[in-house]
């Protein structure tokens, strides 16, 4: 959750506080963690007259292995997260980022005496009206954008053959439309595993703490037994 802080800045971080095992009031900064399902917290402690130091904070985190930003909420990862978030990056032949990286690679400002600077991107054969409707049409039924996937076995590559123009054409469309390729239709099928396990353990937590309270329920049960047992023996020692 964001919050405002006092000079009514929003941050990533939102302050706790809650009576601590002592009795005394602590005030806690608590990022929690942006990944699917996940909601791990990381509390900074506050000393109070201390004034917090967003930076130090997201500096910590960072040397733990979180990902955080002292603003931005949505960038607060736990390690494990960090780490399945950076897995899903597998757009990794991408032609379109080639080519950014190719343009990137250029100089940034050409040198005032060298001859002016030859144009090393390979000019591509614009589409035509009618490729860019089939194109679009194809990505809309083909491309889950939510969660950055294509399916029934489609990709990049497939839609720029059917349609007959380069793949980069449909890289640029996809990401300027419907964004990054961010799973695999393999991930996508792992995923949904992934999550009907979870909640299997969840269940069964939920079943352990049940029999947890029916034992705690038939231990008072017992000790009032056997007191009322000890009373009846001290009733039949006294006839
Ligand atoms: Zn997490």
């Amino acid at each position: 959750m964001s919050q405002k802080n006092r000079r009514g800045l929003a941050t990533a971080y939102e302050v706790v506080t809650e009576r601590a095992d002592d009795g005394k009031m602590r005030s806690r900064a608590r990022f929690v963690c942006q990944g699917p399902g996940c909601e791990k917290i990381y509390d900074h402690t506050i000393r109070s007259g201390e004034p917090l130091n967003s930076m130090a904070m997201v500096n910590k985190m960072r040397a733990e292995g979180w990902a955080a930003h002292h603003i931005n909420v949505r960038d607060t990862y736990c390690p494990q997260c960090l780490a399945l978030a950076k897995a899903m990056n597998n757009d990794t032949n991408s032609e379109l980022k080639k080519l950014e990286m190719k343009m990137s690679a250029q100089p940034a400002a050409p040198q005032p005496d060298t001859a002016p600077q030859k144009e090393t991107v390979v000019a591509l054969t614009p589409m035509t009206a009618d490729q860019r409707v089939k194109m679009r049409h194809l990505l809309e039924g083909h491309f889950d954008e939510g969660i950055g996937c294509y399916t029934d076995g489609w990709s990049d590559q497939t839609i720029a053959e059917n349609v007959g123009v380069a793949r980069v054409h449909v890289e640029k469309m996809r990401e300027a439309a419907y964004g990054p390729i961010r799973i695999t239709e393999q991930q996508k099928a792992l995923f949904g595993e992934m999550k009907q396990m979870a909640e299997r353990i969840e269940n069964n937590e939920k079943k352990i703490r049940q029999l947890f309270d029916q034992l705690a329920a038939l231990d008072t049960a017992n000790v009032e037994q056997k007191a009322a047992l000890n009373a009846l023996m001290e009733k039949a020692k006294a006839a």
